[in-house]
């Protein structure tokens, strides 16, 4: 940890500049600390199903099998090699705003239209799972967006609502607008998240459900990936939840970026 300037008594110009570089150092110190948590989380999430893969093929290749285990562990490691392109795709994500590369490309989009885009995108799964789907616009809703990064947060919060949701769950998108808001609420019946996380959700690697739910596969960074692309494209985003009963998810879209 680096040492800070001793504040001088007299509260003048040099104890202003003390005190602001003070400020600067520890703010310096704060960001260093959150990427090295960063990268020591994400060493070990990566290195959690690669160790998976590599002990189940051991197995697999020290003792033979009957076929319909081989066929169970091979898909199993398939599973975990998913996972795994899944979370290297959405750290990549991360690092690419990080470094500021991705640069804001808007244009005027019809929201309902990324909407359906996107349930139309989970369709297996809303069959397979046999979700009840409802969308409620009253019109065609317009906002200035970069349409690669909002698909992406929409796609993200579709396919949460979906993956903590179980069979013949209720999914329901509704947009409206007053006095110039455009708002967009995303509610599902699911399994819902614990009060006392709600207000984590958007850490970077928290997962709520993963000691009850292990069956539910996730890396704890979309919502984060979400959040962050909010900022980026100054939408407003709430969560609010109740356990076994369902989430939902607010978006609000700014004046300026209704056209
Ligand atoms: P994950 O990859 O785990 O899904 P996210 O960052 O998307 O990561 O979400 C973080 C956590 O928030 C999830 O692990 C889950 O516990 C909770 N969560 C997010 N969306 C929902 C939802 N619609 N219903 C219930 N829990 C949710």
């Amino acid at each position: 940890l680096t040492s800070r300037i001793p504040l001088p008594q007299n509260r003048d110009e040099l104890y202003v500049l003390s005190k602001t570089i003070n400020n600067l150092l520890d703010r310096i110190e704060n960001t260093i600390e959150r990427e090295k948590e960063f990268t020591s989380d994400a060493s070990h999430e990566l290195r959690t199903p690669l160790t998976v893969i590599k002990g189940t093929l051991e197995v697999l290749v020290r003792k033979p099998r009957n076929p319909s285990e081989y066929e169970e562990k091979i898909n199993f490691c398939i599973s975990e090699v998913d996972r795994l392109n899944n979370l290297v795709d959405q750290l990549l994500l991360l690092a690419r705003f990080e470094n500021q590369k991705q640069s804001l490309k808007k244009e005027k989009i019809c929201l309902n239209a990324v909407i359906l885009d996107s349930i139309s995108r989970y369709s297996n799964t809303i069959q397979a799972k046999n979700i009840q789907v409802t969308t409620v616009f009253k019109k065609d809703y317009y906002i200035e967006t970069d349409i690669y990064l909002f698909s992406i947060v929409i796609n993200n919060l579709v396919s949460n609502a979906l993956k903590y949701s179980d069979k013949n769950a209720k999914l329901a998108i509704t947009i409206t607008e007053d006095n110039n808001t455009i708002e967009c609420s995303i509610i599902d019946s699911g399994i819902g998240i614990a009060s006392k996380d709600v207000g984590k959700v958007f850490n970077q690697f928290f997962r709520s459900n993963s000691t009850e739910h292990p069956e539910i596969k996730g890396t704890g960074l979309g919502l984060s990936i979400v959040k962050k692309l909010c900022i980026l494209l100054t939408i407003g985003i709430q969560i609010s939840s109740q356990e076994n009963v369902g989430t939902a998810v607010m978006l609000s879209f700014h004046e300026e970026d209704l056209k």
